[in-house]
């Protein structure tokens, strides 16, 4: 950074840095009414079983509706709200809301499946976090089996033995626990073997490889053997083509989530899917 600055001679970078730290600012000071304002909401990707193409589970992905600034993506606002602290009532926020909608759609009579809902660090290291999801299944009268969480790479590296045994008692108490990601972060394999993970999900930037040369598939091919060998699911984040499906089918891939399938996509869209489908989701 400070290369770049004295480069440049004058102040471009640190008005560029200001702009950015403004707007850190206003995020962080708008975050705290969103809630209340209603101004956030969830979307619903399906993740498909590759060789049924059946809905296995939706992974909820968080939206804000920002009445200035537009639609902002979690991208922009999810690691302002982990550093302040504000991710542990907005991840309260998402995990009622996700389990009370998987709930509603069981009580349609709609093939059951599960929700997927993503984790921060900040949420893991909460002294009651594992009650708190069990005290939220509860008064959304869903049972546990229908609850996966999220979480990625990163995890790992904070308080490796308090976030272990938070994810072991998740898991003792029902809940499937994925690694989100998996690949893009630091995690050396043998966490894939000391973590309680039921599921790997493949990063996305593996996806696009396979398009690209032997090696991106070699790569996806290495990752789900190693996986299934350890008595873990697959998932591969991304499926944005055919090309990718066919590999992905071929090299027995359990599930599969991307473009290609579906978007994203708030539960009013959802609802008319299934309306069309007379309670079974299938994606052709
Ligand atoms: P993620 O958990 O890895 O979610 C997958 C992201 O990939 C989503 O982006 C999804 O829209 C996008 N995606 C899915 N299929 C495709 C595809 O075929 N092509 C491309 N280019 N993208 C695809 P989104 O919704 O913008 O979310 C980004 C990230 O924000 C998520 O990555 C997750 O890390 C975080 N996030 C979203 N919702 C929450 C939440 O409720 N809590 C927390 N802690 N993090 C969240
Ligand atoms: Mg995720
Ligand atoms: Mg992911
Ligand atoms: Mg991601």
């Amino acid at each position: 950074h400070t290369k770049k600055f004295k480069k440049n001679g004058y102040s471009v970078y640190s008005e560029e840095m200001d702009v950015k730290a403004a707007y850190k600012l206003e995020i962080e000071r708008n975050l705290k009414l969103a809630i209340a304002n209603g101004e956030l909401e969830l979307y619903y990707q399906p993740i498909i079983d590759i060789k049924t193409r059946e809905i296995n589970s939706m992974e909820a992905l968080i939206r804000w509706h920002h009445p200035q600034l537009g639609l902002v993506s979690p991208v922009d606002f999810i690691p302002i709200a982990e550093e302040s602290g504000q991710i542990i009532a907005i991840g309260m926020w998402v995990m009622e809301t996700a389990c009370k909608q998987i709930k509603i759609w069981h009580d349609e009579g709609i093939t059951p499946f599960r929700v997927a809902v993503n984790i921060s660090t900040k949420q893991l290291l909460q002294d009651n976090f594992v009650e708190s999801v069990i005290q939220t299944l509860q008064k959304a009268d869903l049972a546990p089996q229908w609850l996966e969480l999220e979480v990625t790479e990163s995890v790992l590296l904070d308080d490796i033995d308090s976030i272990k045994e938070t994810l072991l008692k998740l898991k003792e108490s029902g809940i499937s626990i994925s690694i989100d990601d998996f690949g893009t972060g630091f995690t050396s394999l043998s966490y894939l073997r000391n973590y309680p993970f039921d599921k790997v999900k493949i990063d996305r930037c593996f996806i696009d490889d396979i398009n690209l040369d032997m090696n991106g598939k070699r790569i996806t091919s290495a990752i789900i053997s190693l996986a299934q060998t350890l008595n873990m699911k697959v998932v591969a984040e991304g499926i944005e083509n055919e090309l990718q499906l066919a590999y992905l089918e071929q090299e027995n891939c359990n599930e599969g989530q991307g473009y290609y399938f579906s978007r994203p996509m708030p539960v009013s869209s959802i609802e008319i899917k299934f309306k069309n489908r007379g309670g079974k989701l299938f994606i052709e």
